[in-house]
């Protein structure tokens, strides 16, 4: 069954007290909510052992923001997927635009943290999109199916069984110009599409969308039907806020 999920990226935000303070605020509400919306966020690295002790005992699921690709070794400075696995994290954000960017992450570097999160037996969160000049270009489809296909040819399309994949399209994160609900639509069935195209008994865990998703848009982004979640950033540090936007999926999608 394909899962829904709504994912908090906090980025380099947060003290010890504010990742306490959003997670009993996520956590009481979304109280009510069905077990079938996985309610995930993702602090910091330096946060993760305080949020994987408070979230032990709830619903909330924990994401890490990156990994190395090795799984030990002189790499100072770096965290292996091995080590997150023992701080009860579910799964890892590769691929985000922001590592592409400003951290000279390559498609093949992407795909090496890809496979390396999946063999510690973690999910990855494989986040793809245009820039803006590729989108004036018209290139949007293009750059999606080239991101996903270096994952494809060095993980093995059965990988994409155990991953989920996040349109952010460049442009539309921490702008608050959120691509179009029917775009989004589009681009993520071109997802599954492509997935399913070369593996057809292969169904993703889901495809998120990622790009200044909050309180005003998220119903008539959320309610697209190849949308099964959002990748959720600054609306996410309102443990309020990012709670209201899970439970309006929920109704949405009435699970
Ligand atoms: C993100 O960073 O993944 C993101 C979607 O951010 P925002 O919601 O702030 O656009």
């Amino acid at each position: 069954m394909r899962q829904k999920l709504i994912v908090g990226n906090w980025k380099m935000h947060g003290s010890q007290r504010l990742v306490k303070e959003l997670i009993q605020g996520v956590d009481a509400g979304t109280e009510e909510l069905s077990d079938n919306v996985e309610i995930v966020v993702s602090p910091t690295l330096l946060h993760l052992g305080l949020a994987s002790d408070i979230c032990k005992a709830g619903r909330i699921k924990l994401a890490a923001q990156n990994l190395h690709n090795e799984p030990q070794g002189a790499f100072t400075g770096e965290v292996s997927a091995p080590m997150l696995a023992e701080y009860g994290v579910s799964y890892i954000i590769v691929g985000h635009s922001e590592r592409r960017e400003i951290f000279d992450e390559s498609d093949q570097l992407v795909a090496a943290k890809f496979m390396a999160a999946q063999s510690s037996g973690l999910t990855p969160i494989l986040c793809l999109g245009e820039s803006l000049e590729q989108r004036e270009q018209g290139a949007s489809e293009k750059v999606v199916i080239k991101q996903l296909a270096a994952v494809i040819e060095a993980a093995g399309i059965s990988a994409l069984q155990n991953a989920v994949v996040a349109y952010e399209p460049i442009w539309a994160i921490g702008s608050g110009n959120s691509a179009q609900p029917e775009e989004i639509n589009s681009i993520h069935k071109l997802i599954k599409d492509i997935v399913q195209s070369r593996f057809s008994s292969l169904d993703l865990h889901g495809v998120i969308y990622g790009g200044s998703v909050n309180i005003e848009n998220a119903s008539q982004i959320l309610k697209e039907e190849e949308v099964d979640g959002a990748l959720i950033g600054g609306a996410s540090l309102n443990g309020e806020e990012f709670a209201k936007i899970a439970n309006i999926f929920n109704e949405l999608k009435e699970l």
